[in-house]
């Protein structure tokens, strides 16, 4: 019998099961250790009645024992079901009853507010420090169970940034597939060292840092959560990181940053949010390195990427990953190079469909395999492709679109501007109107920033209502939350 996915994923134990997966100063952890752990963990969840298919949801703080949950919840057969951290009891409870899971493991601090909801399920907790009010050391460790390409080894809800989080589905050969394209694209060995600094909730941390490390017998360096100062200080012992750009952001107000500091690093990859040229730049003008930034979602994995070798372009998200398909569609047909349209998707990477949401799952995935993203974007005629923002945030102003991007780029690029967000709200004879929220860097007159606008926009997409805000919301990916802004100014133009 063959797992599928487990299979792979402990190659690193059958080459050298000695080494340190985990390599932390006086935390470290074995391959050997980390897959033991992971197999009596499975022997006990199967104990307590898991069985192929049952969903383990998991609302807990990042540790090595939470990264062994997921693969003991695979070994188990089981699909590993996690949940942000900065969820509320009332919001878990809505996954809880969605996802009907055998098992919530969860925070010792949650666990009275949760059991009510746990329709069924059996409360387990786990806290920050990895301990268990389960018994796992002590149970005999579980050969893995028998799991083909197509079964399920996941169901991951989205951020929920345009709306309700939807769970997707994903098998084993999506995690598996597109986990080994990223390794050899991005070239991970057993020689790096990745500093894991995201969460283990989100595809970003779970999948791509996680299967990447583990597919290449690499080793990582564990942080329970973003710190600029440990990861600075980790650099020199590492080889790469992956963030989200808001990492980038705060890591570069930091002064240790030089060249010679980031000396030994290979690879700083940004994804899950739009990467700003700037933040690029100053990347580089600060380290040498040129972050290599790719795109990617909870229903697909990762979709392209810059390349390794060749012109990292800021601004962009480089080219379709080997074996993915990528169109940009436009009323119903493909559209030509420097067109703008909704990215469509194709590949192995693509998920099953939503959790009990047929309805949801046959708007947005084509029978013939191909995903609508929801991302408008187009490609060049090098192939580089670019997004300019979500088809929901799109502007349709008098009958004419605005894309928030092309207007962003512009006012992110004035002196005194840090960053912007527009967006569009009721107004009553326009359908919407634009709007657009700034943070300043320093002194910033609008009046200026209004006229150097527009010198340099249609009249149509130059926003009528301008607000300083000193930060723009933004989720724990580092998504800015435009569903909130709306909100927010709704009623601007009333
Ligand atoms: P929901 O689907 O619930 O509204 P979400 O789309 O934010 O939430 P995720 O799956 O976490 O949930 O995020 C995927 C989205 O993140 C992509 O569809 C895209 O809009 C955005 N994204 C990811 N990487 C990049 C990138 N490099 N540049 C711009 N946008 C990106
Ligand atoms: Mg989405």
């Amino acid at each position: 019998p063959q797992n599928h996915l487990i299979d792979a994923l402990s190659q690193g134990l059958r080459e050298t099961p000695e080494k340190h997966f985990v390599v932390n100063k006086g935390a470290q952890r074995s391959y050997a250790a980390l897959f033991d752990g992971a197999a009596r963990m499975a022997g006990r969840l199967v104990a307590l009645g898991l069985a192929p298919g049952d969903r383990v949801a998991v609302q807990v703080e990042k540790s090595v024992e939470a990264l062994q949950l997921y693969l003991a919840t695979v070994m188990a057969g089981g699909v590993f079901l996690p949940l942000n951290t900065a969820y509320t009891a009332d919001e878990v409870a809505y996954f809880l009853g969605d996802a009907t899971p055998r098992i919530l493991v969860c925070d010792p601090a949650r666990k009275d507010a949760l059991a009510p909801h746990a329709a069924g399920a059996r409360v387990l907790t786990m806290d920050a420090n990895g301990a268990t009010d389960f018994d796992w050391a002590g149970q005999g460790p579980l050969t893995p169970v028998a799991r083909g390409p197509q079964d399920l080894a996941a169901i991951l809800y989205t951020s929920g940034t345009t709306g309700r989080s939807k769970g997707a589905m994903l098998s084993h050969a999506n995690l598996l597939s597109n986990s080994e394209t990223l390794r050899d694209y991005w070239r991970f060995t057993s020689d790096d060292v990745l500093i894991h600094a995201l969460p283990i909730f989100h595809t970003h941390g779970l999948f791509v840092a996680t299967n990447v490390a583990l597919l290449a017998g690499a080793a990582i360096h564990f942080l329970p959560k973003f710190d600029a100062d440990a990861i600075v200080h980790a650099m020199p012992g590492a080889t790469a990181l992956m963030g989200v750009p808001t990492f980038y952001t705060r890591l570069l107000a930091d002064p240790r940053l030089t060249p010679e500091h980031a000396a030994n690093m290979r690879l700083f990859i940004s994804g899950s949010a739009p990467l700003l040229a700037s933040t690029h730049r100053e990347w580089e003008a600060r380290t040498g390195h040129r972050i290599l930034e790719r795109y990617g979602m909870t229903e697909t994995n990762m979709n392209t990427s810059n390349p390794y070798e060749g012109e990292r372009r800021a601004g962009t998200v480089g080219f379709p990953l080997p074996a993915v398909e990528l169109r940009v569609m436009a009323n119903g047909a493909e559209v030509g190079p420097d067109e703008i349209g909704v990215i469509e998707v194709r590949g192995p990477n693509v998920f099953q469909g939503y959790w009990q949401m047929p309805e949801k799952t046959a708007e947005e995935l084509r029978p013939d395999g191909w995903f609508i993203t929801g991302d408008q974007g187009m490609v060049d005629a090098d192939g580089y492709v670019t997004i300019v923002g979500r088809a929901k945030d799109m502007i349709i102003t008098g009958g004419f679109n605005v894309y928030p991007k092309e207007v962003e780029s512009l006012i992110d690029a004035q002196p005194g501007v840090k960053e912007s967000a527009v967006i569009g709200v009721p107004h009553p004879d326009m359908g919407e109107g634009v709007v657009a929220v700034v943070v300043a860097e320093g002194e910033l007159a609008v009046d200026a920033l209004q006229a150097a606008i527009g010198e340099k926009l249609a009249r149509f997409k130059q926003p009528r209502i301008w607000h300083l805000v000193d930060a723009l919301p933004r989720n724990t990916m580092g998504k800015v939350q435009k569903k909130v802004l709306r909100y927010t100014y709704s009623d601007a133009f009333k």
